[in-house]
């Protein structure tokens, strides 16, 4: 088939759609708003709510093949599509609570950080008797870039984290006293054929991504081979089509699993020009049956920076700078914390 239908409308779906276009695919956005960043690059944009199974039913007869750029979608309206859906089912069930998510990898024999359900706030003081402080409570669902997150210095501030959360669902991790920061961004193919980019050194500020670099330095290279190892079990084990991204913290007793996202991600956005396959071309070879392409290094060291809300970004000089490589995403308005593009340098040893 040649169209490929996309679930959420914003920079990945965008990013997504501009690498299958070069394969000669069209693709399709099924998004909650009216327009979006992968609009303006995109050949049909469907309004409609992931909670409605009957327009996503329709959505997906239309396309050959459905992918997602965004995990906090129901399953239930995807369960009649589960054959033309990658990644599967069973994969985005996992990835979009936190607690399945933890659990699923602590089965697996994995190393999450220590943590626990958390329900109310009774069950909120019980972990923190527990795990101890300081902590971090996150909510089950729906959190990205820090939001729906509160640290707790001491058991006082149970209350306080829990009303910052919503008092929603939630689980209390311990928190890691880690050195740096890294991701594993893996793509499998139907064949269950497994490949990794190098993974990238990412530093975050004020709990978004800021910059991911390769190579990385000693400290995550000397665990880089037993964290991909960890992906490759997670992807097996889900039966994994597509790209999977999972964040890892490099730590004195090796990587401690941080969490994981069943598609294309950020810290990954400098393969576009930094490797020979991106991320978002081996995913669109995977979903659609190809061959993946390699995903060697392009250039002796890789760059990426976001460009975050409302931050005064010199442009003329990004653009000026024969190394640099602009990414704007086409949002409207800046606002504070909000991704609105990306700069890529490849550079010299
Ligand atoms: P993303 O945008 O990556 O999906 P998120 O909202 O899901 O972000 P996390 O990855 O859970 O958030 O946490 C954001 C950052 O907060 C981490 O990258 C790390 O810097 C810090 N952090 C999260 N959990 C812990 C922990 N248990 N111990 C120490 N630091 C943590
Ligand atoms: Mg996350
Ligand atoms: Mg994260």
């Amino acid at each position: 088939g040649s169209r490929i239908g996309i679930v959420g409308g914003g920079q990945l779906g965008r990013m997504l759609a501009m690498a299958a276009a070069r394969l000669g695919y069209r693709s399709y956005i099924y998004a909650p708003e009216a327009s979006g960043p992968a609009g303006d690059v995109t050949a049909g944009w469907t309004q409609g709510s992931y909670d409605d199974s009957v327009a996503l039913a329709d959505f997906a007869a239309s396309v050959d093949v459905v992918t997602y750029e965004f995990e906090n979608v129901p399953v239930a309206p995807l369960r009649m599509l589960s054959q033309r859906l990658h990644p599967n089912l069973a994969a985005l069930e996992v990835a979009q609570d936190r607690l399945t998510e933890k659990d699923f990898v602590a089965r697996l024999g994995l190393r999450p950080a220590p943590y626990r359900a958390v329900d109310d706030l009774a069950g909120l003081r019980a972990a923190i008797a527990e795990l101890g402080a300081p902590a971090i409570l996150k909510t089950r669902r729906f959190g990205y870039d820090g939001k729906g997150q509160a640290r707790l210095q001491s058991a006082d501030d149970a209350e306080a984290a829990w009303e910052a959360i919503g008092g929603r669902p939630a689980v209390l991790e311990g928190f890691i006293r880690f050195d740096r920061e890294f991701s594993v961004i893996a793509v499998r193919g139907h064949d269950g054929g497994f490949a990794t980019w190098d993974v990238p050194d990412n530093v975050h500020e004020n709990g978004i991504l800021a910059t991911s670099t390769v190579p990385a330095g000693a400290l995550i290279a000397a665990q880089a081979a037993e964290a991909i190892e960890m992906t490759r079990a997670v992807a097996d084990a889900l039966d994994y089509v597509g790209v999977l991204t999972v964040e890892y913290f490099a730590t004195a007793a090796g990587p401690v699993f941080n969490e994981m996202a069943p598609r294309v991600h950020n810290s990954g956005h400098w393969t576009i020009e930094g490797a020979v396959t991106c991320q978002f071309e081996n995913h669109v070879r995977a979903i659609c049956g190809l061959p993946l392409g390699s995903t060697a290094r392009a250039a002796p060291r890789v760059e990426m920076r976001n460009l975050i809300g409302t931050q005064a970004d010199d442009w003329a000089a990004i653009l000026a700078d024969p190394t640099a490589h602009l990414h704007l995403y086409g949002k409207g308005d800046p606002r504070p914390g909000r991704k609105m593009g990306h700069v890529t340098r490849l550079l010299g040893e």
